[in-house]
């Protein structure tokens, strides 16, 4: 049961506010993170349609395949359900809740055979995509959001906590090795699913999304773990750099250097500052290194139910952080063919300073020697 004013329901009031002010008349949600964000309700990914049809005028309606509908959590004063059986047109169903209304945004993640379908039922419509009404509405977290990502940051942490501490196996292992057992572990700590767990060893670190393979890690090299998963609907994502061995003194100073451009990175978050200054907080440390040209990404991406989403913290993004944007920060310095440094944490912008919800130690540590 909802109550007006709980959190779906305020999410509904804000989507159709902002529907308003775009022109949009309805919305249209399949796959992808925005039907979930507003119903609670994922999509699975099949050739039977599942659709919310949510109107800037009217109550909404989820369509969802007879078979599914039992995994639907209704909630009558956000939606009503119609459940469509086998025999019956599900595109005649959305065309007929659509009516006369003719703006229309659909999920960015819809299948083009969808679109298309849709497209020659609603002849006269004109089309934007979803994302256009809800990033900046789901980047801007609701207390429960920021909770679950906490949440799902602590269970990053406790593996982060087990690399730096040596209990997860390093030298003569592969990487895939390596990167199937921080899977497992993420599982253990309370992650529902693993979303990935990069392990880049020696040269293989200097590729930021380096596919864990067949490469043994060996004594007195280097190793960056990057991994996340969802908990409770919300992602992780967190990277730790560890050394097998005493490193040599470039690869101390690189390291230094993504430490103090991490925190940095950090420390600029607060209300009010754009993105891009986000991201020049990290890369003029760097840059001051000497080591700009080998910073080859972005800071940072927001997190939630998805893994990136806005805002994304790089130069030419001028938009201000506001209360509760959730976002990785993230610098790496990437050697080619010798070695890579990457230290990442999920960030939320909050009134009383930028809060990091990983808690893991980012000091060098040397680990399994
Ligand atoms: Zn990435
Ligand atoms: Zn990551
Ligand atoms: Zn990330």
């Amino acid at each position: 049961m909802s109550v007006p004013g709980s959190p779906r329901l305020e999410r509904f009031a804000r989507l159709r506010h902002r529907m308003a002010d775009l022109g949009v008349d309805v919305l249209l949600l399949s796959l992808g993170a925005d039907l979930p964000w507003l119903t609670g309700y994922e999509a699975m990914p099949l050739e039977r349609l599942t659709m919310a049809v949510v109107p800037a005028d009217d109550e909404a309606t989820l369509v969802v395949p007879l078979l599914e509908a039992s995994r639907v959590e209704e909630d009558p004063a956000a939606f009503s359900l119609r459940a469509w059986s086998e025999h019956e047109d599900p595109f005649a169903i959305v065309s007929s809740l659509v009516g006369a209304r003719s703006r229309l945004a659909i999920s960015d993640r819809a299948w083009a055979a969808v679109v298309l379908r849709l497209q020659s039922a609603l002849p006269g419509a004109t089309w934007k995509a979803s994302s256009v009404v809800t990033s900046e509405l789901r980047a801007r977290k609701d207390a429960a959001e920021i909770e679950a990502l906490a949440a799902a940051s602590h269970a990053a942490d406790v593996v982060a906590g087990q690399l730096l501490r040596g209990e997860i196996p390093l030298v003569g292992r592969t990487e895939h090795e390596v990167s199937a057992d921080i899977s497992r572990r993420l599982i253990d700590a309370g992650h529902q699913r693993v979303n990935f767990a990069i392990v880049g060893s020696g040269p293989n670190g200097a590729s930021p999304h380096h596919e864990p393979g067949a490469r043994r890690i060996e004594a007195g090299e280097s190793v960056v773990c990057d991994f996340g998963g969802t908990l409770h609907g919300y992602c992780s994502d967190i990277t730790r750099t560890v050394w097998t061995g005493t490193p040599s003194s470039i690869e101390a100073e690189v390291y230094e250097v993504v430490r103090v451009a991490q925190q940095s990175a950090v420390e600029a978050a607060a209300l009010g500052v754009s993105c891009e200054e986000v991201d020049r907080a990290a890369r003029s440390v760097i840059a001051d290194a000497g080591f700009g040209e080998y910073f080859i990404h972005r800071t940072g991406h927001g997190i939630g139910i998805e893994e990136h989403e806005d805002p994304y913290i790089i130069e030419g993004n001028t938009n201000l952080l506001e209360a509760g944007h959730a976002f990785s920060v993230e610098p790496g310095v990437y050697l080619p063919g010798r070695f890579g440094v990457r230290i990442e944490d999920i960030v939320v912008a909050d009134g009383g300073g930028p809060r990091a919800l990983n808690q893991a130690d980012h000091s060098l540590v040397v680990v399994g020697s």
